[in-house]
C-alpha cells in the first residue's frame, strides 16, 4: 500500500514538473535563442576586428619594405650631387637615401672651402658595396658614404675638415674620421642610427 502511495506521489510530482517545464519552454527557447544571437554577432565582430588588425599589419609591412622612388626634383639633385664627386671604381649607389644626397652637398662644399677650389671633386670610396663593412652597416641600407680624406693636407687640416663636415651636417648624421694615417683613411658619413627606416629601399 505504502509503495503505491509513494509511486502515486512521484507520478503527480513528475507530471507537475513536466507541466512547469512545458509552460517555461517558450521562455527557455527565447533565452537560448538570444544567447545564440549574441554569440554569433559577438564572434563575428571579433572576427572583423581580427581581420582589420591583419590588414593593418600587412599594410605596415608592405610600407616598411616599400621601394621608394625619388621624385623628379630629388632625382635631378641626386645626379647633380654625383656629378660633383668622383667615384672609385666599384662604388655602388644602390638604395642610396635622399638624405645622403644632402650629405654629399655638405661634404663637397667643405672640401671646396678647404681646397679653396670650387671645382674640387671629393672621391667617394664606398657606398653600398665592399663586403668589409659590419653586417648591420648603414652602407648596406643606402645610409652611409665614405669620402677619401687622406690627400687633404696635414693631419691637422684633415681633422678640421672632419669637424667642419660634422658641424655642418648637424645631429641627424654621424661623421667618423676613420683609418687615420692609413692607405684607406676616409670620412665615414652616415645617417644617425634610429632616425630612418632601414627597410625602405630607395631608388
Ligand atoms: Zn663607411
Amino acid at each position: 500500500m505504502g509503495c503505491l502511495v509513494i509511486a502515486a506521489i512521484v507520478i503527480v510530482l513528475a507530471t507537475i514538473a513536466i507541466q512547469i517545464l512545458i509552460a517555461l519552454l517558450p521562455v527557455l527557447l527565447v533565452i537560448g535563442g538570444m544567447c545564440l544571437v549574441f554569440f554569433i554577432v559577438g564572434g563575428a565582430s571579433g572576427g572583423v576586428k581580427e581581420f582589420k588588425k591583419e590588414i593593418a599589419y600587412t599594410q605596415n609591412t608592405v610600407r616598411e619594405h616599400m621601394v621608394q622612388f625619388r621624385d623628379d626634383v630629388q632625382r635631378d639633385y641626386h645626379e647633380e650631387m654625383l656629378s660633383m664627386t668622383l667615384q672609385k671604381s666599384g662604388v655602388n649607389f644602390n638604395k642610396l637615401r635622399p638624405e645622403m644626397d644632402s650629405a654629399i652637398s655638405v661634404v663637397v662644399s667643405v672640401y671646396h672651402t678647404a681646397m679653396n677650389d670650387d671645382k674640387y671633386k671629393p672621391l667617394i670610396t664606398s657606398a653600398n658595396d665592399y663586403e668589409g663593412h659590419s653586417e648591420r652597416s648603414a652602407h648596406y641600407v643606402g645610409a652611409a658614404l665614405d669620402f677619401r680624406i687622406k690627400d687633404m693636407g696635414s693631419l691637422e687640416t684633415r681633422k678640421q675638415i672632419a669637424q667642419m663636415v660634422r658641424d655642418n651636417l648637424g645631429n641627424r648624421y654621424t661623421v667618423l674620421h676613420e683609418d687615420i694615417g692609413q692607405e684607406n683613411e676616409h670620412l665615414h658619413v652616415q645617417l644617425r642610427n634610429g632616425t630612418y627606416n632601414r627597410n625602405a629601399v630607395w631608388k
